[in-house]
């Protein structure tokens, strides 16, 4: 049995929205700055990274303005594997060696999921990122970083916000009573019905006992704080 000390290993969510800075399209700014603040704890931690694609497409708007909801949900999918590979080049360019593996077949840009690799390129100190959701309609990528937690056996689900610094007990956007809460079971959640993070995410990991931190990309150093463990935003559990 090998005595080497197991590395914390984290699924970093990223929303699409953080990628576009409010805009359509990715802000390259923007996402050089979240690739450093993720190079920075590379050494440290194993980081496996979900991609969201709403600063593309989603596929629930798109379908609410005329198109097929399945075929609008694999628009969104593929916004994603834009923004996974625009995370690949800062984050080869901050220092960090990098894999992309994508839900959907397409060779040239990234390899296929294959879970069993991707903890292999865990081990070896690369961070994955995990592009077109789960490639399957309907999902988020919420979820779909729930899911992936789960396979590879992470430790935490590391949910970063746009906008927002954690799970507050109404909407902060239109609620100046509301307030943020420190900690929170699933089952909580789920009765109150927050909306910050979709149920199906909520489920998955309280069925499996897997903790989420939700917390805000912002100020900065947040996201690299997260991910060696500080205790910011909202911690979701059991
Ligand atoms: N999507 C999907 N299946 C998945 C993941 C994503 O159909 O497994 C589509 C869906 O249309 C979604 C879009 O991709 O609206 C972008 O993902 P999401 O809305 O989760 O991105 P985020 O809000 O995190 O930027």
């Amino acid at each position: 049995m090998s005595t080497a000390t197991k590395k914390r290993r984290v699924l970093l969510k990223l929303s699409g929205e953080s990628f576009g800075a409010g805009s359509l399209g990715v802000n390259p700014d923007v996402v050089s700055q979240i690739a450093r603040e993720i190079a920075e704890a590379a050494a440290t931690v194993e980081i496996a990274i979900v991609v969201g694609g709403g600063n593309f497409f989603r596929g629930a708007e798109l379908s609410l303005r005329g198109m097929d909801r399945g075929r609008a949900d694999y628009m969104g999918m593929l916004g994603t594997v834009m923004n996974a590979l625009a995370l690949q080049d800062f984050l080869e360019q901050a220092g960090a060696e990098t894999r992309v593996q994508s839900a959907i077949s397409m060779t040239q840009v990234a390899e296929p999921y294959i879970p069993r690799r991707a903890e292999r390129h865990l081990e070896k100190g690369r961070v994955v990122i995990f592009g077109a959701g789960a490639g399957l309609p309907y999902f988020s990528t919420d979820t779909v970083a729930a899911q992936r937690a789960l396979e590879i056996d992470a430790d935490i689900v590391l949910l970063a916000k746009n906008g927002v610094d954690g799970v507050y007990t109404a909407d902060p956007k239109l609620d100046s009573s509301a307030t943020r809460i420190d900690s929170i079971t699933y089952q909580e959640a789920l009765q109150t019905g927050l909306k910050v993070v979709d149920s199906t995410a909520f489920s998955l990991c309280m069925d499996n006992s897997m903790p989420m931190q939700v917390f805000g990309m912002a100020p900065a150093g947040n996201v690299t704080n997260a991910i060696l463990g500080a205790r910011i935003g909202t911690l979701v559990s059991n």
